[in-house]
């Protein structure tokens, strides 16, 4: 396992972070509940092996993952990580919730502190939300009576609120963000990621894998894979990318099975930052540009074509689509069109106005795709 500093915080975390969204599950009658033995055994041998950083959240697993990280971290373990768990900002509707959560989450867990609180999935509005609740002299009163290490925020929003988060507080102890070689100009980004690096704010990712989809490349990418002189698999190339970045203090994987773990921890022995040569970080380029290829509609969500007075959700709909065209995976498409249709949001209800065409920057035949997405959807559904 390969260790870099925590930022200034004055101690080391492993490359390799456990994440606990995606932890094993057995039934329980119709519900699907933790493996808990399972989950607690990997988490452990995680530990053992030399990861150093767990990660938990108030509604992963329907909130059952913070008990049994709990339960993961006792006979010791507790004192070999870092541990973050974060504050569900949509739970919070008086200044008071923020104490109360945090209290309730400590009761889950069964410590008196974690290291790491993190306000979750910031966006914009809920920043507002935050700013209008004084986050600020929440944590300062966390801090100050040993509940909380430091504070942090996780992310899922467009660079310009990940700046403006980053720079309204000088207290962050970390950032986390959604980061690949898909998404390097998405969400915070490689220009947020840099940002971060300045303000001296340490980056854990998740999503390094986009949800597995990285994982199972499709054939175009599987081929250029193949043909490279490293040999390196999917998912080697998915982190090798990551780790390279100086800014990035650990990579979190939300692993399911104790064979995902093994291959992660093989992974993570070579894994360095500066590690990729400037071929290989051309070749991530190519990567994506592959995957790229492979996205039909060239619709880059722009929103401008918004609100459809049929109340079609245009880019919506041709996300879906693409998604499943570049990863191989129809069964996503059909789900999600499938919910447009259930919310009278789908291409039928299109009256071909025009008006989404005339305000689209690309130019794009956008009643064509359309038409062509609703048949494609009840051809496979007949
Ligand atoms: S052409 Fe169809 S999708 Fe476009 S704005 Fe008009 S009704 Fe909406
Ligand atoms: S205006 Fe065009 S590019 Fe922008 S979201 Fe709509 S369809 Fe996509």
């Amino acid at each position: 396992m390969q260790y870099v500093p925590f930022g200034k915080h004055g101690f080391d975390v492993s490359r390799l972070g456990f994440g606990c969204m995606r932890l094993p599950t057995v039934k329980d009658g119709d519900r699907d509940v933790i493996d808990r033995e399972k989950a607690i055994g990997m988490i452990r041998h995680g530990i053992d092996e030399g990861i150093t950083y767990v990660d938990t959240a108030y509604p992963y697993h329907g909130g059952e993952s913070e008990i049994v990280v709990g339960l993961a971290l006792k006979e010791g373990y507790r004192d070999k990580v870092t541990l973050t768990t974060k504050l569900p900002v949509w739970a919070v509707n008086e200044e008071k919730d923020m104490n109360r959560l945090l209290d309730e989450q400590l009761k889950k867990l069964d410590v008196p502190y974690v290291d790491f609180y993190l306000l979750h999935a910031m966006d914009k509005s809920r920043m507002d939300k935050m700013q209008a609740f004084h986050y600020k002299d929440f944590f300062k009163q966390a801090v100050k009576d040993g509940r909380v290490k430091h504070p942090g925020f996780s992310f899922h929003d467009d660079c310009d609120t990940f700046l403006r988060i980053l720079h309204d507080y000088d207290d962050w102890g970390m950032a986390q963000i959604q980061f690949n070689y898909l998404d390097d100009e998405e969400q915070a980004g490689v220009k947020g990621l840099r940002e971060a690096g300045k303000c001296g704010v340490p980056l854990v990712i998740m999503e390094p894998l986009r949800g597995g989809a990285l994982a199972n490349p499709p054939q175009n990418v599987k081929d250029l894979m193949e043909a490279n002189p490293h040999k390196r698999s999917a998912v080697e190339w998915a982190f090798a990318y990551i780790a390279d970045y100086p800014e990035v203090a650990t990579i979190l994987s939300g692993m399911s099975t104790p064979e995902q773990l093994d291959d992660n921890l093989r992974i993570f022995d070579k894994l360095t930052v500066g590690g990729m040569t400037e071929e290989d970080r051309a070749f991530a380029k190519e990567l994506k540009k592959a995957y790229l290829s492979r996205m039909p509609v060239k619709c880059t969500g722009c929103q401008y074509c918004q609100p459809c007075p049929q109340n079609v959700h245009i880019p919506d709909i041709f996300h879906g689509y693409n998604q499943s065209k570049m990863f191989e995976q129809q069964g996503r498409f059909i789900n999600n069109y499938r919910g447009q249709i259930e919310r009278g949001f789908d291409a039928s209800q299109c009256v071909q106005c025009g008006a989404c065409e005339a305000a689209c920057p690309q130019h794009l035949s956008i009643i064509d795709w359309l038409q062509t997405i609703d048949r494609e959807y009840h051809e496979i559904v007949k």
